[in-house]
């Protein structure tokens, strides 16, 4: 089949896939703590999963994330893994992968290698017990230390996320970086994004730049640009006296739009063409419309010719009442991040 190009000449071979809108944590800058879920009967089920999935492989998607919500919270996910193991094992997919809060790994870990997952993202905003229970409201750091331990012993590669939170986890800087080099693991700081109304103290507060971020890095290390790109928002560098590598995620900036590969499914089967544009198609009509697959690939070339060139955040566009007008209203466990 012909392979999904947008208007501007992107070839689309990343999807995202956010397979439950619920999660064990409920972080500060993602959730409320009274978030309410979506009824069961409005997420796809696993065979809808399988079956969009399957349909974007057949497309030219070569890359899955899966994520959420916590995707290892979804009941039966292990069901959606191991079906997803045919497409590796046929070589249409290259990578199935997932971002997960590691609550859950002691358990999954050894079935996720066994389906064929290579690497795994695990987000870690802080090594400190107390403000691990701060950040998360519900989660508890040991448990997701078992499961990067669980993870690293199934074989998995671990990268770990930490989203830059001011006068947060400022401090652990330097003891992050470290800690990640001993255990071989590379890691992704990430900005803060305008996500979402969370009734929380106002997240500018807690911006922290990247740029500022990586001038701190710099006091400590010496830092190499590396050129290589996922085709995201993600710059890297690597850390010349530990060896690894370090990811900067500024999603706030333009800078990686040109280059943008990839396509974000929610859990109720709408695909989003940027994270940051309110644009969707719904993928879910078509798809149980019929058991042939004809409406829902027009459906998905229709979404992609409708691509945008970029997104829209912007903390400095204000409303007279000083609202951020670039902010989105949707969540980030929505859309997956
Ligand atoms: N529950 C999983 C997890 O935490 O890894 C997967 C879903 S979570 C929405 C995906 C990523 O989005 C996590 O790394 C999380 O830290 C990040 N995230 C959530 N809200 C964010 C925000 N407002 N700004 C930046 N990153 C955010
Ligand atoms: Fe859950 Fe991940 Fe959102 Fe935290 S960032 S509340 S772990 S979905």
């Amino acid at each position: 089949m012909e392979p999904l190009i947008d208007p501007f000449a992107r070839a689309i071979s990343y999807l995202r896939v956010s397979v439950t809108d619920r999660c064990d944590f409920r972080c500060l800058y993602c959730m409320s703590e009274t978030m309410t879920f979506l009824p069961k009967k409005e997420l796809l089920t696993l065979e809808e999963l399988d079956r969009l999935c399957t349909a974007f492989v057949g497309l030219g998607v070569s890359k899955l994330r899966i994520t959420g919500g916590e995707p290892l919270v979804r009941k039966g996910i292990m069901t959606f893994f191991r079906a997803m193991t045919r497409h590796l094992e046929s070589g249409a997919l290259k990578e199935l992968t997932l971002t997960t809060n590691g609550s859950q790994l002691s358990r999954f870990a050894k079935d996720l290698a066994a389906a064929g997952v290579r690497r795994v993202n695990v987000s870690l905003d802080t090594l400190d017990e107390r403000k691990f229970a701060e950040i998360t409201r519900w989660g508890r750091l040991a448990q997701v230390l078992d499961g990067i331990d669980a993870a690293q012993a199934a074989g998995l590669r671990v990268k770990i996320n930490t989203v830059a939170l001011k006068g947060f986890n400022e401090d652990e800087l330097f003891k992050l970086a470290e800690w990640c080099a001993a255990r071989g693991m590379d890691l992704t700081f990430i900005e803060v994004m305008p996500m979402g109304d969370l009734g929380n103290e106002d997240r500018l507060d807690q911006y922290w730049s990247m740029k500022d971020l990586r001038a701190r890095l710099s006091e400590q290390y010496r830092l190499t640009d590396l050129a290589e790109s996922s085709g995201g928002p993600a710059r890297y560098v690597r850390l010349e006296e530990t060896g690894q590598k370090i990811g900067f995620i500024t999603p706030l900036t333009h800078n990686f739009c040109e280059s943008c590969n990839r396509v974000r499914l929610t859990c109720t089967g709408e695909l989003f063409m940027c994270l940051g544009q309110e644009d969707r198609a719904d993928l879910r009509a078509p798809l149980r419309a019929s058991s042939d697959d004809t409406a829902l690939i027009a459906a998905i070339r229709e979404a992609i010719a409708h691509k945008p060139k970029g997104h829209d955040f912007d903390y400095s566009r204000t409303d007279a009442a000083g609202r951020s007008l670039g902010q989105m209203s949707r969540h980030m466990s929505h859309t997956g991040g």
